[in-house]
């Protein structure tokens, strides 16, 4: 797991094992807002131990940006804490995490550490929830595109913004909408951050952030047109394998090379739902 200070009171740790998924947690002076988990159990434990052993305070929220369980598994190892995500995310974590849960400790035994999926406690749906941790106002609100379920946190006073997947080194539209994500991430590069926290990958610096936005937006843009090349091309699948991530724009080097996968989905994805678009 790696850890940073952002800034004073909040901190980022990113997996070294799995898919370099981030978390992120605001210390107040007696108790801690966590954004998400880490994927492995191992390193969401280590980062509990570093939050209330070296830090000595309690996780007293958890705000899950996603239903995704390399984001929520964590939850089970904070009893303690109540769980905030997005209504449709709720639903989600009910309707698909015991499977997904099952079949990770098939494959690993690492993660039969986590006896239950542990389900939100309060949701939002389009509205903001407000909250305050010592001095600080966080701000917790829908970010979608990516996912429907998406929220991102907001640390108004450090301009400080947990993205959740809404923001990523490649764009993942598996479930989400293309039109709605390159809105949320235009929203986001136009908050004036410091900081934004990706969903995987590294922080973003303040000077790097119109460019990053841009760059997301600008493959968004580049896979929609593929998608709908393809559907009206008597190959389709020709024009999907020529359309690599180098050819889209972005590097495939990217979250340790996972972005070639996620690369291949995305335009299947979007392929898939033009086809249907065009068939109704
Ligand atoms: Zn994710």
């Amino acid at each position: 797991m790696i850890r940073e200070r952002i800034a004073d009171n909040i901190y980022w740790f990113q997996s070294e094992l799995y898919a370099q998924v981030t978390a992120g947690a605001i210390i107040g002076p007696d108790w801690a807002i966590l954004v998400d988990t880490l994927a492995i159990p191992d390193e969401t434990l280590e980062m509990r131990a570093f939050i209330e052993e070296k830090l000595g305070v309690q996780v007293r929220y958890i705000i899950n940006t996603i239903y995704h369980a390399d984001h929520t598994f964590g939850n089970y190892f904070f009893p303690g804490a109540t769980v905030i995500s997005h209504v449709l995310a709720r639903e989600k974590i009910l309707e698909k995490n015991q499977q997904t849960l099952e079949n990770a400790q098939e494959q690993e035994p690492a993660f039969k550490r986590i006896n239950k999926i542990v389900v939100p406690d309060i949701t939002i749906d389009k509205g903001t929830l407000s909250l305050q941790i010592g001095k600080r106002n966080v701000s917790v609100y829908p970010t979608p595109g990516s996912s429907p379920d998406g929220i991102s946190v907001l640390i108004k006073e450090d301009r400080v913004l947990f993205a959740g997947d809404a923001f990523l080194p490649l764009p993942n539209i598996i479930e989400g909408d293309v039109e709605q994500l390159t809105n949320t991430i235009r929203l986001i590069s136009k908050l004036g951050l410091e900081n934004i926290v990706q969903g995987h990958g590294d922080v973003i610096l303040r000077g790097e952030i119109e460019n990053a936005a841009q760059s997301n937006i600008d493959y968004l843009a580049k896979i929609l047109k593929v998608a709908r090349t393809a559907v009206k091309h008597k190959d389709p699948r020709e024009v999907i394998e020529a359309a690599t991530v180098d050819q889209c724009g972005k590097s495939r080097v990217l979250l340790t090379g996972l972005v070639v996968e996620l690369h291949q989905q995305n335009l299947i994805a979007l392929y898939q739902r033009e086809k249907l678009a065009l068939e109704k």
